[in-house]
């Protein structure tokens, strides 16, 4: 089953100013496609081959042998999830479900909001923040390089790619400043609401 690259949900200037054109083009277009060219190599002939991407991740976490698949995949998920959680007039508090989950969690949304961008300023190097749900309790949590909630059981509900590719065309090293703005003005709490159910 091959894997394939998503268009992404928006044209690529849409989150403009926040992010730009130029690092959609390159973070779509050249690292997220690479992922997805490299993990169907990867797969081609192997016992990955019939297997859906989920599926693919599960089993390669499992497999010290297969670590480059385990990446490849882990990173082909992580972006497709990672644009649904962006949108064009996103940010701000959200509504619904989910804001009756962070408040009961993290005690208010201002509280959930500094940890999550804590998780994302300290995960040292490559890798992801995350909220999850985790038997029913949300979570933060941050994964190193590809890792993945998924091959750890756990449900992701929200996430942001902290690799540099994701920010330092439009943020250079201010991984902080590209964190405060991904809450402010790009997070979907639609998509984010639709992954509780
Ligand atoms: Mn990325």
């Amino acid at each position: 089953m091959a894997v394939n690259l998503q268009d992404l949900p928006y044209p690529k200037d849409a989150l403009e100013p926040y992010i730009s054109s130029k690092t959609l083009e390159f973070h779509h277009g050249k690292h997220h496609n690479t992922y997805v060219v490299n993990v169907n190599n990867l797969i081609n002939g192997s016992k990955y081959e019939k297997m859906d991407l989920e599926e693919i991740i599960k089993s390669s976490a499992q497999d010290t042998q297969s670590v480059p698949v385990f990446n490849n995949a882990a990173q082909c998920w992580n972006h497709s999830f990672y644009w649904q959680c962006i949108k064009p007039g996103g940010g701000a508090i959200p509504s619904g479900p989910i804001r009756v989950k962070i408040e009961q969690a993290f005690g208010s949304f201002e509280k959930f909001a500094s940890e999550f961008k804590q998780a994302g300023v300290t995960q040292f190097g490559s890798g992801w923040a995350w909220l999850i749900l985790d038997q029913d309790k949300l979570k933060i949590i941050k994964t190193a390089n590809a890792d993945t909630p998924l091959a750890h059981s756990k449900k992701a509900l929200l996430t942001v790619d902290v690799w540099e590719h994701a920010y330092y065309l439009d943020y250079q090293n201010r991984r902080a400043d590209y964190l405060d703005i991904y809450i402010e003005k790009l997070i979907n709490w639609d998509f984010v609401n639709s992954q509780l159910v």
